[in-house]
């Protein structure tokens, strides 16, 4: 649609309206004082009725929520201005708005009062804070439970406890440990709110890949040592990847550690490497239990566990593969699992293989 202009090039301020109300994404309707919807934009017409006219209707032909009824009513009736939040179902999908409802003052003017709806999607806010409401509280579940535990041992020791020097050692362990727990779910906590909130940068280099396996075991050795499981590392010796290298031993450490916690008594746990369709992948295998088909699509989420109790007694946070995913992305990567009931799990992270010298030059 071409705006008339001016003699002196000035766009009409009628035509200029009518473009710009167009042209926005909220849906905005004029509803006149007998409930019919007396003009709207394209953004309204779609999501009240899938693109086709509405002008004529009656609103309760358009709008099946009562409370956008009661909105409008209100406006047309006793003048108020009103935000509410309404529930609209566009394409299958349940949507959010925002329905702002007001009377229009000029048209009172004529005597006749019309009122003007205007419709924000709030959908994807209301998804953020339901995520947001659902993070906090499994947070605080997750911190109540030790220490609810701290508390209890702290009052059995103040309640005469502490005369029993070997029951008062074993209690001063278990606060210990549940303090322990307390402090790395609040690191992992902080660690996926960086990184979620695009606050951690990688800065991938060429690096070698066994050297940084070895190291990474390194720091697990002890845990690995009390379930007796042992550890191959079967990545070449020549092979880099190209990635963060604190980011990458990150990752690795936690797909190792789980390797380790998930495992049989007296497992194994496999790092290996290979190389296909354009990227590079690092596999972490264990022998453990595996995990049943039905997690597998939800394991990278943060606090899903396939055996809470399970994992809060092995000193889990749940945190673990939601770290790993979301670092895995960071290097323009992604993170798999194949799992077998009885045989155990492989966890491979795949990274986009390491650019040539020809386009690091390009790109720099
Ligand atoms: P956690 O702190 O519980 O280890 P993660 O996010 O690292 O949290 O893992 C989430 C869940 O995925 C674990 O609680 C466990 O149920 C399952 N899981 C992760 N790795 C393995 C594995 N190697 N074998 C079996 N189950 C695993």
């Amino acid at each position: 649609m071409s705006l008339a202009t001016q003699k002196d090039g000035s766009f009409q301020s009628r035509e200029l309206l009518q473009e710009m109300i167009s042209s926005i994404r909220e849906g905005v309707i004029i509803v006149d004082r007998d409930g019919r919807v007396l003009a709207s934009n394209p953004a309204a017409r779609s999501l009240l009725a899938g693109g086709e006219k509405i002008e004529s209707r009656r609103l309760e032909e358009v709008v099946a929520d009562q409370a956008a009824h009661d909105a409008i009513g209100r406006a047309l009736k006793n003048g108020e201005s009103t935000e509410t939040k309404i529930e609209i179902a566009v394409r299958h999908d349940n949507r959010v708005y925002d329905l702002r409802a007001a009377p229009l003052s000029f048209a009172e003017k004529r005597g006749q009062r019309h009122a003007i709806g205007i419709f924000y999607d709030i959908t994807r806010l209301e998804r953020l804070e339901k995520v947001r409401q659902e993070f906090l509280s499994n947070v605080s579940h997750e911190l109540r439970t030790p220490l609810t535990s701290i508390l209890t041992f702290v009052e059995t020791l103040d309640d005469g406890g502490l005369e029993d020097e070997e029951n008062s050692r074993r209690f001063l362990q278990v606060i210990r440990r549940n303090a322990e727990r307390m402090h790395h779910l609040i690191d992992d906590v902080l660690e996926l709110s960086l990184i979620e909130a695009g606050k951690v940068t990688v800065n991938p280099a060429a690096i070698q890949l066994a050297p940084l396996v070895d190291e990474a075991w390194s720091s697990l050795t002890k845990k690995a040592q009390k379930r007796g499981i042992s550890f191959e590392n079967q990545v070449p010796r020549a092979t880099t990847v190209f990635a963060d290298s604190r980011r990458l031993e990150q990752i690795l450490i936690n797909l190792m550690s789980n390797a380790i916690k998930f495992n049989r008594e007296g497992g194994t746990v496999i790092v290996a490497y290979e190389e296909s369709g354009g990227s590079q992948h690092i596999h972490v295998a264990d022998n453990g239990d595996g995990i049943e088909r039905l997690h597998l699509p939800r394991i990278f989420e943060r606090f899903y566990r396939t055996d809470s109790a399970r994992s809060r007694e092995l000193g889990g946070t749940g945190l673990g593969l939601a770290i790993v995913k979301h670092l895995a992305r960071l290097h323009h990567g992604a993170v798999t699992v194949i799992s077998t009931i009885g045989t155990g799990s492989t966890f491979t992270v795949s990274l986009p293989a390491q650019p040539s010298a020809t386009e690091t030059q390009t790109s720099a």
